[in-house]
């Protein structure tokens, strides 16, 4: 069990005690539920809205409004401490509290925020964001064929999302879709749906090898009627709020990223003692330490690219990302921390041997879950040519 020392990273006393606040929610209220969420597929509905309770939720939403009042690098680490102890929910968090949420801190007009932000901070909604469709993942903004059509006070929806985290759960979700198909990636808008709007539905939930408590779903928008009002910012602007949200959930699904990796480790420094073969403890035999050793180093790069970054984006302002330096770094550095998750997974399954290869354990639960940190929020490949692309543009 690890607890980072944030001041040695340059963080203050109230970065570390909302850290530990969390981790130590995390560690009494969430941990017991893991192996119920994975054999079950099972989403703690109950536990996920107490966490309001704690402050838990809404930890980027103004204080007027019953949230936290923190900024994003407060979020990083709750998502992190979270990580550490039940990564399932953790996930479902940061889809709600992140993806949703604080892109309506940044993005919501005023009457949204009021109308919305409450009930969001006292666990009464589940957010999701609905970006990725059947026919676009990579190429979420060129190949959306889901469409915003206006009809008087309203904005008609046609389309399917896929692979939507609390998607069958949740009870507002922000949408992007096309309100002008002529012009392509700068013809996406983004709306704010509740679960009741007419025309809405849950098409089915989808079968993971990992993250199997977080309910992931395709959604359905036939004919969905959403007010006007719901429009987030402005029509035909939405390429740059979800774009600029990308970057920020990079940088959180990098924390995120290291509060699975940092449990692997434990795990396997407690078995590598524990366990004995040939008389004595595994943890003696030198190829044992040398996966632990590059398991440790791999954690350690990963957080410190991963903390400069939380740095870089901690006040990233409206509109801002989604280009220029912040988009390479936060591309790099979630590159870099689902790498080196993959890499100390495998080698904590490794160290527990057929242990390791048994789902019911905790260990298996975390290599499951992990091949997730190379595919979400863009894959290895988007990544790599988002870094690449900055990269050569700079150097004209
Ligand atoms: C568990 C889970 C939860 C998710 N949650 C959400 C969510 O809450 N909201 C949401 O909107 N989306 C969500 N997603 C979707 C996720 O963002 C997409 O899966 C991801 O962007 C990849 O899209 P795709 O699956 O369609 O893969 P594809 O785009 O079809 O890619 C397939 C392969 O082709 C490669 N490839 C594609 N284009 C290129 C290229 N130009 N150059 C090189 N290689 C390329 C990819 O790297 C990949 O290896 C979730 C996905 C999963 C698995």
């Amino acid at each position: 069990m690890t607890i980072p020392n944030l001041s040695s990273f340059g963080f203050d006393e109230d970065h570390q005690a909302v850290f530990d606040l969390a981790y130590r929610y995390a560690q009494d209220n969430l941990y017991s539920l893991c192996e119920k969420m994975d054999n079950e597929e099972w989403f703690p509905d109950k536990e996920f809205r107490s966490m309001a309770d704690a402050g838990l939720l809404g930890v980027t939403v103004p204080t007027e409004f019953g949230g936290g009042g923190l900024d994003v690098l407060y979020q990083c680490f709750v998502c992190e401490a979270l990580a550490y102890w039940n990564h399932t929910l953790a996930a479902s968090v940061l889809a709600s509290d992140n993806l949703c949420v604080d892109n309506l801190v940044r993005n919501g007009s005023g009457m949204q925020k009021e109308q919305y932000f409450p009930k969001f901070c006292d666990g009464s909604y589940i957010g999701a964001l609905g970006m990725t469709e059947p026919g676009a993942g990579s190429d979420a903004l060129g190949s959306m064929s889901t469409t915003a059509n206006r009809v008087g006070d309203e904005y008609i929806l046609n389309g399917r999302k896929l692979f939507i985290t609390n998607g069958p759960v949740a009870d507002v979700l922000l949408v992007y879709a096309k309100t002008d198909r002529e012009k392509n990636k700068h013809g996406i808008s983004a709306f704010i749906v509740e679960k009741g709007f007419e025309g809405f539905s849950v098409a089915q939930k989808l079968d993971k090898m990992g993250w199997r408590g977080s309910p992931t779903g395709e959604l359905v928008f036939d004919d969905c009627r959403v007010p006007v009002g719901n429009l987030v910012g402005e029509e035909n602007r939405g390429n740059i709020i979800m774009m600029s949200g990308l970057d920020v959930e990079r940088v959180i699904g990098a924390f995120y990223a290291l509060g699975i990796t940092q449990r692997a480790l434990d795990l396997s420094l407690d078995y590598a003692r524990d366990r004995k073969q040939f008389g004595v403890s595994i943890g003696n035999f030198q190829m044992v330490q040398a996966l632990l050793a590059d398991m440790y180093t791999d954690l350690e790069t990963m957080r410190a690219l991963t903390y400069q970054l939380g740095r870089e984006i901690q006040n990233i302002s409206r509109g801002e990302g989604g280009r220029g330096v912040v988009h390479k770094r936060s591309a790099a550095a979630v590159l870099h921390a689902g790498r080196a998750s993959m890499r100390v997974l495998d080698s904590a399954v490794q160290i527990h041997g057929g242990m390791g290869f048994m789902r019911e354990s905790e260990v298996n639960r975390l290599y499951r879950s992990g091949k997730v940190l190379e595919i979400g929020a863009g894959t290895n490949q988007v990544r790599q040519l988002i870094v690449a692309n900055e990269l050569l543009r700079e150097s004209i």
